[in-house]
């Protein structure tokens, strides 16, 4: 069964409402007639409503960049899965090395996220990646391991089946240095590996997984070709159109 790529945008901390629009309208051109692929982009919180909006009815996804677990309370400043879901997003990244690194999230919590926003029915898009201390020591698969045991803990197979796992080496992300499509495939054939492990191999063949840092037009296609890769999650190339229309472009 063939999986269908995923080429997912993270502006990240960018993009007011009028730029989000503005790129949602020039985006819409751009890919319009390319089914092969499913292209997402996750907005800031702030124009998440309004470019789903934009997008409605042209099978672009949005999504958006975390999420709280729970659907409703006091706490300040989190933002739910219901809400998500009421403001036009259908997917969520979760666990990204960003929020792991700058912003306190751990493993235990990103299990916590991923069950609410599969509950929700959002689709989450895990994240998972060693930092470049981790593979020089050589223990890269262990690290994977960990990220994502604990993540998946607890889901049925039909989730997992049903999500996107996002593979993110920390030294590959906003720094140039691609992994090369060997190495991508590498640890994401031992995640689909784990998954198989763990839920079976049936789902193991279903999960979609992206390997994501520094994805341009240019390393796009090679890393694309690997054959358990199946689309990326885009930062810097996914903030202008032609860049990540090209990235599109080079997964279908
Ligand atoms: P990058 O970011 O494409 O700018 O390396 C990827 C990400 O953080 O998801």
């Amino acid at each position: 069964m063939k999986r269908k790529p995923i080429i997912a945008g993270n502006w990240k901390m960018y993009k007011t409402v009028s730029e989000a629009l503005a790129f949602a309208q020039e985006l819409k051109r751009a890919v319009d007639g390319i089914k092969e692929v499913e292209v997402v982009v996750c907005p800031p919180f702030t124009a998440l409503y309004q470019v789903s909006e934009a997008l409605r009815g042209t099978g672009i996804g949005v999504g958006a960049q975390d999420v709280y677990w729970v659907d409703e309370g006091a706490f300040t400043g989190e933002v739910s899965p219901k809400m998500l879901k009421d403001a036009g997003c259908s997917y969520v990244i979760i666990g990204h090395s960003e929020r792991r690194q700058f912003f306190g999230e751990i493993d235990d919590n990103v299990n916590r996220k991923v069950k609410a926003v599969l509950e929700s029915g959002l689709t989450p898009i895990m994240c998972v990646g060693e930092r470049i201390e981790e593979r020089e020591s050589g223990i890269t698969e262990k690290v994977i391991r960990t990220q994502t045991e604990a993540g998946l803990a607890g889901l049925a197979a039909d989730q997992v089946a049903g999500m996107v796992i996002a593979y993110e080496p920390v030294w590959a992300i906003g720094t140039g240095k691609t992994a090369s499509d060997a190495d991508a495939q590498q640890v994401i054939g031992f995640i689909r590996g784990l998954v198989s492990d763990l839920f079976g191999a049936d789902v193991a063949a279903k999960v979609r997984i992206q390997y994501g840092g520094s994805v341009k037009p240019q390393n796009a296609a090679g890393l694309m070709a690997q054959q358990d890769i199946d689309g990326a999650l885009v930062g810097g190339a996914s903030l202008d159109v032609p860049n990540f229309s090209g990235i599109v472009k080079a997964a279908a």
